[in-house]
């Protein structure tokens, strides 16, 4: 089994998510009292939040730059990058980590591809709905269309991730406006909707949407222990 690296810690929450699903399908898959071999990496995410209100991008670079670093050199032989929307940085970051990475938008795009949606409607952050980064590489190698919500939806969906998820605040009007959004973007035409940041799939979940939900975390964590399992290397 290789050793899954972890560059968490945006949020923890999330990151707790990580570990628990990874070490339950290796133990799923492998039987008995199996589990991961994994590491992580926990960046502090308070001042790297700043850097992302300040859009400092290159200084983030930096700090992740050194997490995958730090990951490699501890013996991980495959690394995740645990946010969406810090893979705005991926090409950087995959180059200088020194062990294969895993794009989150990858595993994501192949399970919407396998399951038929053609229109799918994103919800993240601000960066991760307004930059191009993952819906272009949506578009550009699974051919999935996507389609966001509005300006005033997405400055919410924003401020419940930043101010309530990533603090471990779980609120029943903040999830029925997220489910909310998403009606509106299924009213839209999307047929399927990507949880495209991690803290999402902790409020919202299948049984509470018409169309097919697609858990970025999920998803990302298979394809990990997909790889490491795997005899050939990723
Ligand atoms: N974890 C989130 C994501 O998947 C948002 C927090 C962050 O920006 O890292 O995008």
């Amino acid at each position: 089994m290789r050793r899954i690296g972890i560059m968490g810690g945006m949020s923890w929450e999330s990151s707790l998510e990580y570990y628990r699903q990874i070490n339950e399908l290796v133990q799923k898959r492998m039987g008995g009292l199996c589990s991961a071999r994994c590491i992580m990496d926990s960046v502090d995410f308070g001042p790297v939040a700043l850097l992302m209100e300040e859009e400092n991008w290159d200084a983030i670079s930096a700090v992740l730059k050194e997490s995958a670093r730090c990951l490699s050199a501890a013996g991980a032989e495959i690394i995740l990058l645990a946010t969406n929307t810090m893979h705005l940085l991926y090409d950087d970051i995959a180059a200088q980590a020194g062990a294969p990475m895993i794009h989150i938008g990858d595993s994501t795009g192949q399970a919407v591809r396998e399951a038929g949606v053609a229109t799918l409607g994103l919800l993240g952050t601000r960066f991760t709905m307004e930059k191009p980064f993952y819906a272009d590489r949506l578009r550009s190698r699974y051919g999935i269309e996507v389609i966001t919500p509005g300006e005033e939806e997405r400055l919410d969906l924003n401020r419940i991730i930043f101010e309530e998820l990533c603090r471990g605040e779980f609120s029943p009007d903040s999830t029925g406006r997220i489910l909310h959004i998403i009606g509106e973007l299924v009213e839209r035409g999307a047929q399927g909707v990507a949880l495209a940041c991690t803290e999402l799939p902790l409020v919202i979940k299948q049984s509470d949407v018409q169309v097919p939900v697609f858990d970025t975390l999920t998803l990302h964590c298979r394809a990990a222990v997909d790889a490491a399992l795997s005899p050939v290397p990723a």
